[in-house]
């Protein structure tokens, strides 16, 4: 497996590319940073804010979508500063957590209107199993729900613009940063938010779960969201994105960390707010050979806060190991939620380990060291 030259992504990750030095495509995007004319995208933010604010106080100038976590509270912190009136909307998380719910509610204690939708728990935590079983995400019903429950509360409030994080895609303002056309349609929400090739529809017709009760899961049709006027962007594609930033903003506003390095990760300040967060990223690793704690290490190292073999040290102590304990709760009680035994589990992870980055015995069943953490035949951080 071969990794970027500059950072710590393999080959293995989805949608990322080299050019002929070997970088990887987030390490580009990163180091054109430098050429962004910053002071005129700040400008371009405020035109387009401009453009789809409330003018009468009728309803809100914006919709965030809020989980709760450092980078929501940062998106609700700049909008503050910019005189805008958002209105805070929440999915549910799939496992929500006692800081998570208190994080939460510092987002409101910031000023804001705070809309918080929960879905049928029955229902949930049969996508949540299902989910698990044949796409291995079991967090897919949140994130699902994390991009319809903003478009539909827009829709509903009769918000015009969603203002969105990051952009994993960089480069791109969103919908509304759009000269030719920017109405945000069911095409561009589908393939923004990325459901792992299982869509409502299949789960609808595969499963037999109600069209009524998936109707939190579905975004508007488009004649709804053209008739509404709602479009989108992404804060980051105006300032200069950084988690670690976020979080140091976030905790000047009251938003509370967690004691110890999270189990997986290299920070004590992200993913909070939901508890089946540790299986979510171990699928990750077993499918493509690393985990959270390499999202965090690359972030670090493309900002010259960690030099590249120290982070490799880091990930050889941290990355892709079994999630026995998440945010210091047992696995099992985590399994538990969607009625499933441990046993269960390390079967379904079988299934998903990639065979081609894994050792397996003579049955081809996946090889795991004492502590339950699978054997990689890859070389971390190997540049050829
Ligand atoms: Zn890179």
């Amino acid at each position: 497996m071969k990794y970027c030259t500059q950072c710590l992504y393999p080959e293995t990750k989805p949608d990322l590319w080299f050019d002929a030095d070997g970088v990887c495509s987030a390490c580009q995007a990163y180091n054109n940073r430098g050429v962004i004319d910053w002071d005129q995208r700040r400008k371009e933010f405020i035109e387009i804010t401009n453009r789809y604010r409330c003018n009468d106080d009728s309803t809100y100038d914006a919709v965030v979508g809020v989980s709760g976590g450092k980078d929501s509270t940062y998106q609700i912190i700049k909008l503050l500063e910019f005189g805008l009136n958002p209105l805070a909307v929440t999915a549910e998380t799939c496992s929500m957590t006692e800081i998570g719910r208190r994080n939460l509610d510092n987002i409101r204690a910031l000023g804001v209107d705070h809309v918080e939708v929960h879905v049928k728990p029955q229902i949930r935590r049969r996508i949540n199993k299902l989910a698990l079983a044949e796409v291995g995400d079991i967090s897919w019903p949140e994130h699902v729900l994390i991009f319809t429950v903003p478009v539909r509360t827009a829709v509903q409030y009769g918000a015009k613009l969603i203002v969105w994080g990051e952009n994993s895609q960089n480069e791109y303002g969103g919908p509304a940063a759009a000269a030719d056309n920017n109405t945000l349609t069911r095409a561009w929400l589908e393939e923004f938010g990325g459901l792992l090739g299982l869509r409502v529809s299949d789960l609808i017709e595969s499963t037999g779960i109600a069209a009524r009760d998936m109707i939190q899961y579905r975004y508007p049709s488009d004649s709804a969201l053209a008739a509404s006027g709602v479009s989108g962007i992404f804060l980051g594609h105006y300032f200069p994105w950084d988690g670690y930033a976020n979080a140091l903003i976030a905790q000047a506003h009251g938003f509370e960390t967690y004691p110890h390095t999270i189990e997986g990760s290299l920070a004590n300040y992200e993913n909070l707010d939901n508890g089946f967060h540790g299986i979510h990223d171990y699928f990750k690793y077993i499918k493509y050979g690393f985990g959270r704690a390499t999202d965090i290490a690359n972030n670090h190292i493309r900002r010259g806060r960690l030099d590249r073999a120290t982070a490799r040290s880091l990930l050889e102590i941290h990355d892709g190991k079994f999630p026995w304990t998440y945010l210091g709760r047992p696995i099992e009680a985590a399994l538990a939620e969607i009625d499933t035994s441990l046993e269960e589990f390390i079967q379904i992870t079988d299934r998903f380990v990639n065979k081609s980055l894994f050792e397996t015995d003579n049955q081809g069943k996946p090889r795991r060291d004492a502590k339950g953490n699978l054997i990689p035949k890859f070389e971390l951080g190997r540049v050829d």
